[in-house]
């Protein structure tokens, strides 16, 4: 890890799917204020892929400090002791937001019509505490997952679940390649120092006619428009990547696979009380940093306000309206 994180800190960034010229977008000098770190860091993005990734990368001690425990969304608000205001108004937010997020289901039912009837065996790498492996298990898959965080492992042990130490990156040797008809990554390839690996990685496990799910932050969303570097899930520093539907099909046209099909979820969250004292927290945050090439999103609104966000929000095509985006893709040529 530490070797392919040294050769990627270049003198000046070129876009990692397309090697090509990129502008700096957003400068996060609140990031070393953010995380304690003493690093200065620009998000330079790619107009011909709409790509973004933070330059320089993490140094491997920051990225130590920046995972030293598993930091999923119940532990960000759990860290906040965020409490929900009953009151009318957050009720009725919450409840529109709700009748109007029309993402997509369950990933198993997607996945499931991708692939044939009887014995599936799937990978999820990055499966965190194995909640989503766990669902899969119960499903009927037969299920394998891999995750880099010790803490994650145990808990996901715990539930009885066959998990190997490793990351997207770094696959563990023990895990067997071509044998798997479903490899998933979940909120994975925004953390990767080198997706192209981690994308080639994963689809070495697949069978011949086996897919891959991946899905990651959608950037090209209104929630991210609207908030910048202090969205919930912009996280810079432990996300290195910023991805949107079209860098999506842009990197799975560079590793030779092709996209059978896509899915977008997430739009209630970016409405509950959790997810906007988290935002809040954030923006004060990047205010006391100073300076971005880009406004760091708004001031944190009256919730009044985001009453009328849903409605301006809630009739946008797909890849505007959620916060995540998902491809499924299967491999095409040699990877
Ligand atoms: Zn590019």
């Amino acid at each position: 890890m530490a070797a392919s994180v040294e050769s990627s800190v270049a003198a000046e960034p070129s876009c990692l799917i397309c090697n090509g010229s990129v502008r700096p977008r957003y400068g996060l000098p609140g990031l070393s204020r953010r995380f304690s770190l003493e690093t200065v860091a620009t998000v330079s993005w790619c107009d011909v892929c709409d790509v973004g990734f933070l330059f320089p990368r993490p140094s491997p001690e920051a990225n130590a400090l920046l995972y030293d425990e598993y930091f999923d969304r119940k532990n960000r608000g759990a860290a906040l002791s965020v409490r929900p205001h009953p009151t009318l108004l957050n009720r009725l937010r919450v409840h529109l937001a709700y009748r109007l997020d029309w993402g997509s289901g369950s990933q198993i039912d997607l996945i499931r019509k991708h692939v044939s009837q009887g014995e599936v065996d799937m990978c999820e790498i990055g499966c965190g505490t194995g909640d989503m492996l766990s669902a899969f298990a119960r499903a009927g898959f037969r299920t394998v997952g891999v995750e880099p965080t010790a803490s994650a492992i145990r808990q996901a042990r715990e539930k009885g679940l066959e998990v190997l130490a490793g990351s997207a990156e770094e696959l563990p040797a023990a895990l067997p390649r071509a044998a798997f008809d479903i490899v998933l990554l979940t909120q994975v390839l925004e953390h990767c120092h080198d997706p192209i690996r981690a994308i080639r990685g994963a689809l070495s496990l697949l069978r011949p006619r086996g897919v891959l799910a991946v899905d990651v932050p959608n950037c090209g969303s209104f929630q991210f428009r609207d908030r910048g570097m202090d969205w919930f899930h912009a996280d810079p520093g432990r996300h290195v990547n910023y991805f949107t539907p079209g860098a999506l099909q842009a990197l799975m046209g560079r590793v030779g696979a092709e996209v059978l099909d896509r899915y977008y979820y997430q739009y209630l969250d970016h409405f509950l009380e959790e997810r906007i004292e988290v935002e809040r927290v954030g923006w004060e945050r990047t205010q006391r940093g100073e300076g971005s090439s880009e406004p760091s999103g708004s001031p944190p609104v009256s919730r009044l306000r985001l009453l009328g966000t849903l409605a301006r929000t809630c009739f946008l095509p797909h890849d505007q309206k959620y916060g995540l985006v998902g491809v499924i893709a299967r491999r095409v040529g040699t990877v």
